[in-house]
């Protein structure tokens, strides 16, 4: 049964480009605060290793962690597949530890669908411009200009799932950003005030978009 002492569940999300994985990984140095590691179907990256920063699982075995509905949460991303395991998730959170989600929009949807007595605080990071954007995203990518430019259109779409999130937080210094997440967090847990201006955030989307 879920109780006063139950950890909380924190989802952060954005565009491709914000710099939220480097967000999960600084919070994640917390006290108390662990990331629950996603099963994909995509290909590791030379840096990533299994078992740390995903199980990486071929498509019959994703599949049949479907049909056993042991996925909390899951989604198609670019083409492959994403999904949060329910059994770890809950394990922690009844231990008392606060659990960092690095999902995409439609997980933070079902999580939040699932209406869970778990506490339940979402961010969406966005970048400070789209120029500072196009810039991160063509740094990636030097050869191909034009995979940046398909990524800002992919942005322009994502974007728009900013408004089902509780706050969302501009990465325009990474320490800046992530105390900004932490204010909020703590705010959230002790029912504190919270620095926080929709309006502000409203202006900022309008012109990321416009
Ligand atoms: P990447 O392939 O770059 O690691 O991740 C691509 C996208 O998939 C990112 O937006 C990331 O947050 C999202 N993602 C990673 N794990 C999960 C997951 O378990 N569920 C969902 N819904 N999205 C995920």
């Amino acid at each position: 049964m879920p109780s006063e002492n139950d950890g909380v569940m924190i989802v952060l999300s954005s565009p491709s480009g914000a710099g939220k994985t480097t967000l999960v990984k600084m919070l994640s140095k917390m006290d108390n605060y662990e990331i629950s590691i996603s099963h994909t179907t995509r290909q590791p990256r030379p840096n990533e290793s299994n078992n740390k920063d995903y199980y990486f699982v071929n498509e019959g075995e994703f599949k049949r962690l479907i049909n056993n509905q042991e996925f909390l949460e899951y989604a198609k991303v670019f083409n492959n597949f994403y999904g949060t395991t329910r059994t770890p998730v809950i394990d922690r959170l009844n231990k008392g530890k606060n659990v960092l989600f690095d999902i995409d929009w439609q997980g933070a949807d079902q999580i939040k669908n699932k209406k869970l007595d778990y506490k339940l605080i979402t961010f969406f990071i966005l970048p400070p411009s789209k120029e500072v954007l196009f810039e991160r995203l063509s740094n990636r990518d030097m050869k191909d200009k034009l995979i940046a430019e398909e990524r800002m259109k992919q942005f322009e779409r994502d974007v728009l799932h900013w408004i089902n999130y509780d706050y969302v937080v501009i990465n325009d210094n990474l320490e800046n950003c992530y105390s900004r997440i932490i204010n909020l967090i703590n705010a959230e847990i002790s029912n504190g005030s919270k620095d926080y201006d929709l309006e502000y955030i409203r202006n900022h989307v309008e012109k990321l978009t416009s």
